[in-house]
């Protein structure tokens, strides 16, 4: 596949043309562009149209566009339609500087080239699966859910490139690393890559989080912005600007933001030069620390970016003191560290350093070509349905009979929630349940009366009742386990009824059509997007006319897939609920995306 990967900054585009062998036939950069580069300034648009007449007649098979902010919509790179438009013109206010450029190239390169499929990279992608810890501010969550302030983190793109390639310098997989990778340039970020996974990042909600940047500050206590605004010298716009253009090694040395020119003056004694080398490598040796802390340890550190690639003074400052890490610096490795090509790399530590620090050439271009080529692949293999996930916690269905035994000959079920099926809801009424180690209080029941009881529990509560329970689908209670209920009113000892419930999905004929399934199959569903991807196999299909579509799992297994309860009834629907459901009959390869 020839791709044509577009890289649209504020004020510049870069353009590589890659061949089906990964060589760069063309390639080339428009600068100075946009408003911000003056009245009479080449738009983006215009930018994009003369690429695209530059190309000739080489052949482009498809185009990949790198787009920095796709919020916590994306975890993977995504072939271009109308939502996918929608959702990065959503981010415009949090990428100010990026999103709306990219957008204007996205729609000129597809009027253009309207029959080739075109892809986003997104640069919070790889972050996109940070744990909830991670990812969470400590601010009043009402305030961070409406205005969606999580931490996004960015540079993704190179972050991903540069732990891939350090796993193969290293001849080691990615999945047994704990990496700490640093894209030092004009933008600045460190990555926690734990596992072939980011659990970390440095940037935030906006890329200003974070690293001593070219002009951006990093890291700043938000009460000085507080105490800037109430001063009632800068408003909103000059905040920004301080923050974003006048901050960095630029506000620290006095001296522009270009690292050659301060280190030249620092070495000839200016103060402020070598304060912002000392802020710069202080903080950056300051996040490798937390990291190791956050992975329990680290295996490699890698640095990459213009300066990361290039000054191997701020490599040498930024790792001293790090011996009580394992990580021990070789001084002639480092000076003559060069890395020009993709292929080359530079190990930089001893050989009796137990943690590895190696430079790598970051190439965001050949990664969003790749992206671009796995997509696009992707998108064509058989198609992938999703369906809604709702965890169901452990609740009983009652007879009248034991429902009169336990509350009351005169009492009947309080309805206080609907829930997902239709007709069905959850009661005020809860009972507890007995075994032979435990018991379990205030089990809640699910309404309408049914023609026979049926408690179901998760794998957990089995051992916590100390009892045996048959992983059973709904309905199917012959000869399952016995259980002691204890309701307000009186006891009921079921000779059967208690069971695990076989995961199943709900859905209605038209959906089990779509879905190309029956009811009474089973499927694999493959879950992704919470805290750990997780493959369910074994999962029945339930085809109604009544039911509305969607998974139902038990806690167990949403706690070994890392979702989170939300709250619906006794059923609650989780903060991530897409799952894939996969066709059985596919082969391995088609599970695992
Ligand atoms: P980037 O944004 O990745 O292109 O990185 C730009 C930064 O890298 C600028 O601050 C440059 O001054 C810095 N840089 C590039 N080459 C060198 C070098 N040989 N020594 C020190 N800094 C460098």
């Amino acid at each position: 596949m020839h791709v044509l990967v577009i890289n649209c900054g504020s004020s510049s585009v870069k353009y590589v043309l890659f061949d089906g062998d990964e060589n760069r036939v063309l390639e080339g950069k428009r600068e100075r562009l946009g408003p911000t580069s003056g009245e009479r300034a080449e738009t983006h648009q215009q930018a994009i149209a003369a690429i695209l007449d530059s190309l000739g007649d080489h052949r482009v098979d498809a185009v990949g566009h790198r787009v920095v902010h796709g919020g916590a919509d994306f975890f993977e790179s995504q072939v271009i339609d109308a939502p996918v438009r929608a959702a990065i013109e959503r981010r415009i206010p949090d990428a100010p500087m990026h999103n709306p450029f990219s957008l204007a190239a996205i729609n000129k390169a597809q009027e253009a080239l309207p029959d080739i499929a075109h892809v986003a990279v997104f640069d919070t992608a790889f972050h996109a699966r940070m744990p909830r810890r991670a990812r969470t501010y400590a601010i009043d969550q009402d305030v961070a859910d409406t205005y969606g302030i999580q931490r996004y983190g960015f540079h993704g793109i190179s972050h991903q490139y540069a732990a891939g390639i350090a796993a193969k310098f290293l001849e080691r997989p990615l999945e047994d690393l704990r990496l700490i990778t640093l894209h030092l340039g004009n933008g600045a970020s460190a990555t926690a890559v734990e596992f072939g996974r980011s659990t970390e990042t440095s940037m935030g909600n906006t890329p200003l989080e974070g690293l001593v940047m070219g002009t951006r500050s990093g890291d700043v206590d938000a009460g000085v912005l507080l105490s800037l605004l109430r001063s009632g010298e800068f408003d909103v716009d000059q905040l920004d600007d301080l923050l974003n253009n006048k901050s960095g090694l630029s506000g620290l040395s006095g001296m522009g933001n270009d690292l050659r020119d301060i280190q030249q003056a620092a070495a000839d004694g200016d103060s402020r030069a070598r304060l912002a080398i000392n802020v710069f490598v202080h903080r950056a040796r300051k996040y490798i620390g937390a990291y190791a802390a956050a992975m329990g340890g680290v295996d490699a550190i890698v640095f990459t970016g213009g300066i990361g690639e290039n000054s191997a003074s701020m490599r040498r400052r930024i790792l001293q003191r790090l011996e009580f890490l394992g990580c021990v610096l070789d001084e002639d490795r480092n000076i003559d560290a060069s890395v020009q090509t993709d292929e080359d790399y530079a190990l930089i530590t001893t050989g009796r350093s137990r943690v590895e620090a190696l430079v790598v050439k970051t190439n965001e271009e050949l990664m969003i070509a790749r992206e671009t080529v796995k997509t696009v692949s992707k998108a064509r293999a058989p198609v992938a349905l999703s369906v809604p996930i709702a965890i169901s916690a452990r609740h009983c269905h009652l007879t009248e009979e034991t429902f009169a035994a336990l509350f009351g000959q005169d009492a009947t079920p309080t309805p206080i929630a609907d829930l997902s099926q239709p007709g069905q809801y959850a009661c005020a009424e809860t009972v507890d349940i007995v075994g032979p180690r435990n018991k379990i209080e205030g089990v809640r029941l699910l309404g309408p009366l049914r023609p026979s009881n049926q408690v179901e529990i998760s794998t957990s509560d089995e051992f916590h009742l100390g009892v045996d329970a048959p992983v059973r689908a709904s309905g199917n209670v012959r000869g399952s386990a016995p259980i002691v209920l204890v309701g307000p009113q009186g006891i009921v000892k079921l000779q059967e009824g208690l069971i695990c419930a076989w995961r199943h999905i709900h859905m209605r004929p038209s959906d089990a059509e779509a879905f190309g399934v029956e009811n009474g199959d089973e499927v694999s569903v493959a879950i992704t997007g919470g805290e750990r991807d997780l493959i369910l196999g074994d999962v029945l299909i339930r085809v109604h006319e009544n039911y509305a579509l969607e998974m139902h799992i038990d806690t167990d297994e949403a706690n070994a897939a890392g979702l989170g309860q939300g709250a619906r009834g006794h059923l609650s629907a989780s903060d991530v609920d897409e799952a894939t459901l996969v066709y059985t009959g596919l082969d391995e390869t088609a599970l695992v995306h």
